[in-house]
């Protein structure tokens, strides 16, 4: 039986750690699919595909569940709901069950034929992306709400230094490609 579970992980955080672990209770495998992969370097989205999928396979590997989620898949948006289902199923392994609280990825599921269950939330007003970018941006202490490996790797991006960049001002600036300066 295999699961699959959509997020944004920015950042993978130790709430979408326990909800995992909880979920391979329940199947023998989970397909992690990581939300607007496209976006980067924005308030609500300052890591790249990239970087998230490494912080969960990190992470996973410090807890020996790696072997129990091979697939850590980059999804993008398509602003399309009602082609989204075929979407994630074009570019993800056959799953059998879908995790997923929000009822409008539900119902997208539910309409396509997927058994869908909702997962528990771990201290969630703690364990969310927003409480931790918040964190980063007033230097206050987010490093204990993260598994240590993502602690890692977001210092080795300098992550908290792009975020606090980002912050500084309240546009969004996109780079399109031939500028030659943001
Ligand atoms: P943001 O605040 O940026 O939206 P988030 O913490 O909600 O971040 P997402 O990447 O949006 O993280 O999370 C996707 C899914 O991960 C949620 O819909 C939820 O199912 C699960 N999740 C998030 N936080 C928790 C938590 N504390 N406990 C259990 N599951 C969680
Ligand atoms: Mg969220």
């Amino acid at each position: 039986m295999r699961g699959l579970i959509i997020g944004r992980y920015q950042p993978f955080h130790k709430g979408h750690l326990e909800v995992i672990k909880c979920i391979l209770k329940e199947v023998d495998e989970l397909i992690i699919g990581v939300g607007s992969a496209q976006i980067s370097h924005t308030l609500e989205n300052p890591f790249t595909a990239g970087e998230r999928i490494t912080m969960i396979f990190e992470s996973l590997k410090e807890e020996g569940l790696e072997n129990k989620c091979h697939y850590i898949i980059p999804i993008p948006d398509i602003w399309n709901n009602s082609l989204w289902v075929r979407h994630v199923i074009a570019l993800t392994p056959k799953f059998n069950i879908v995790y997923t609280g929000n009822p409008l990825s539900r119902r997208l599921f539910m309409e396509e034929g997927f058994e869908v269950r909702i997962p528990p939330l771990f201290d969630r007003l703690k364990y969310s992306g927003t409480e931790i970018r918040k964190r980063m941006i007033k230097g206050e202490n987010w490093e204990e709400l993260v598994p240590f490996a993502v602690v890692r790797i977001i210092k080795e991006i300098k992550g908290v230094e792009r975020l606090r960049d980002i912050s500084k001002s309240d546009k969004i600036t996109y780079l399109k490609s031939g500028d030659t300066s943001p």
